[in-house]
């Protein structure tokens, strides 16, 4: 048997109606800040990645998935979006029209990193971005959306970590530091960072090995080295959060695995799946677009895992479900979100029983399909009683019992599920009788 290539996975019909859930509301709030849609390829030139993210970071010496097509052309599957998004940016001229774009684009990423529990090397991302807006505003306003995201889809136990790495006026100052106590500490580094440290010392910061974490635990930090323009646009930021109630820690060593991040960086970071990991990373990199050949211009975006982000929610869902089971119904279970996830099960079970019925039954059930309306029945000919056990099953929420008897009597019995209601139907328009009656409860 022919199984899927190590860390890639199928997401199945169980779980795919939760990433709906979670991709419609990501959208339509996104949109109601002014974001639109974008759809990039999943394969770019190999270039645009070792000049965006850095020829020194992980994803680009390690994770990326590279090859050469038949005319030896060097491709890669994404590892992320942002790239793609700016190169879209510039190669549309876009900014001409207006500099000020906000757009987002939900897709898979790749990168060949070691499997585990919310980690794949095909994974999915949630992205946003924006271009030509300078102002701190809308570095808070991003936080400000992924949190309101988060709070939408029932998770609290998510914090969102922030930090500043400054600019090209304050990095140098910052990395000369930097650079003297790694050269003090350079047997306790792994050969990773020696080998990065001369070229990129920031990258250090954002090694995972156990011994180069202890090293440089009290390494400098771009915080303490900010220049005025960089300490006020961080100011702003977080007196921005504040004022909008959105809980934050500052943390100086949060780098992000990227090269081409400048000022605010962020995280949202959850203990939900074991070890604390992030579900969504991001921050301003004011100098990509121009260093990718575009205008010289403002970007700021930020990345959801959603591999990840579903398996929190999943988590949350079910453990509300089994809540409501012994006590009475909680109320976030009627928010937006909640009534997306329960919007999956059909409407109706059209239960036919005898030659007559079984047609019936199948053309009144496609006419309700054509009348929006999630109607199943059966074509297997089963007793009523299986047939109701099925419809429990698929969880409907109605019955309609069309036995050849009741469609001689010109009264179908049409039974709420739940409240166990039962209401009559004739047989001469059942399916305006079933809207009205479905429309009305
Ligand atoms: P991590 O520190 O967990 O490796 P990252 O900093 O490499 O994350 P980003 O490049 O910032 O991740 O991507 C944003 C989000 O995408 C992460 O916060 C995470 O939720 C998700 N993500 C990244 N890599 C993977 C992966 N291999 N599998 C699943 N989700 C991932
Ligand atoms: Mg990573």
């Amino acid at each position: 048997m022919i199984q899927t290539i190590r860390g890639f996975r199928d997401i199945l019909p169980a779980d795919t109606f939760l990433w709906q859930a979670i991709e419609k509301t990501a959208s339509e709030l996104f949109e109601n800040f002014g974001f639109q849609e974008i759809r990039i390829p999943i394969m770019e030139k190999t270039e645009l990645f070792a000049r965006s993210i850095g020829e020194t970071t992980d994803i680009v010496e390690k994770e990326m998935y590279t090859f050469a097509d038949r005319k030896g052309d060097k491709l890669t599957l994404r590892p992320e979006a942002t790239a793609s998004v700016v190169r879209s940016y510039i190669q549309h001229n876009m900014g001409s029209s207006d500099p000020v774009q906000k757009l987002y684009t939900i897709g898979p990423m790749f990168r060949r990193e070691r499997p585990q529990k919310g980690r794949y090397r095909q994974f999915y991302q949630i992205n946003a971005e924006v271009f030509g807006i300078a102002s701190p505003y809308i570095d808070a306003q991003l936080i400000l959306i992924l949190n309101e995201l988060f709070k939408r889809l029932g998770l609290s136990e998510l914090k969102a970590h922030i930090n500043s790495l400054g600019c090209k006026e304050c990095r140098p100052t910052f990395q000369k530091e930097l650079l003297s106590v790694l050269n003090d500490k350079k047997e306790h580094l792994c050969e990773n960072c020696i080998r990065r440290m001369e070229k990129n010392p920031l990258r250090t910061l954002d090694c995972k090995v156990p011994t180069c974490r202890e090293a440089l635990k009290d390494a400098p930090s771009t915080l303490g080295h900010l220049c005025n323009g960089c300490r006020d646009h961080f100011e702003t930021v977080k007196s921005v959060l504040k004022d909008q109630n959105v809980d934050f820690t500052v943390d100086k060593t949060l780098v992000r695995g990227l090269d081409y991040y400048s000022k605010t960086t962020f995280e949202i970071l959850t203990t939900a799946l074991g070890a604390q990991s992030a579900v969504a990373g991001g921050g301003r990199y004011d100098a990509l677009i121009k260093e990718l050949d575009g205008p010289d211009t403002y970007g700021i975006g930020f990345a959801i895992g959603l591999d990840r982000l579903a398996e929190i929610v999943a988590q949350m869902v079910n453990e509300k479900l089994t809540q409501t089971q012994d006590s009475s119904p909680k109320d976030d279970l009627q928010s937006d979100f909640m009534k997306l996830l329960s919007a999956r099960f059909p409407d109706l079970f059209i239960i036919p029983i005898g030659e007559k019925a079984f047609r019936l039954a199948y053309l009144w059930s496609s006419a309700l399909n054509i009348a929006g309306i999630r109607t199943e029945t059966d074509y297997s000919g089963r007793s009523l009683k299986s047939l109701m056990k099925r419809a429990d099953k698929l969880n409907c929420a109605y019955v309609l019992i069309a036995g050849d008897q009741e469609i001689e009597d010109n009264a179908l019995v049409l039974r709420d599920m739940k409240t166990k209601e039962q209401y009559f139907i004739t047989t001469d328009n059942p399916v305006e009788q079933i809207q009205t009656l479905l429309s009305r409860v």
